[in-house]
């Protein structure tokens, strides 16, 4: 049995997880479905948003913010940040752009979170 707060919303409900059969996991003190499939995720395979900063070539500012698509394992959360290393975007660049995709193979790209224009 786990305790943990739902982080998908601002509501932070107070989750009760039973995993002690890990193919049934029952999950309560959800307000909504997406508390279920937290609950079950954090005790399956945690996942998480990644959000980390690269470089910007030719831009009004130097640095672009990005984060993945989607949330990805959390185990795979450094090997994530080290694919960034040394990435260099031109500008412009444009929110949802795609910096770095499939990050180790899972399917989700970086995308960049905020527009940069060129100088
Ligand atoms: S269970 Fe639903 S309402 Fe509660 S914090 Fe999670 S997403 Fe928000």
């Amino acid at each position: 049995m786990k305790e943990m707060i739902c982080i998908c919303c601002p509501m932070g409900c107070r989750l009760t997880v039973d995993d002690s059969d890990i193919n049934n996991v029952k999950v309560s003190g959800n307000t909504c479905p997406r508390g279920e499939k937290y609950g079950k995720e954090e005790v399956v395979c945690p996942k998480r948003m990644v959000t980390s900063v690269v470089r910007v070539r030719g831009g009004n500012v130097a640095m672009l913010s990005v984060k993945t698509k989607e949330a990805i394992e959390k185990s795979k959360i450094f090997d994530a940040l080290a694919t960034l290393k040394g990435v260099v975007v031109d500008a412009p660049v444009n929110i949802g752009d795609t910096v770095v995709s499939d990050v180790l193979g899972t399917g989700v790209d970086f995308i960049a979170t905020k527009n940069v224009a060129a100088k």
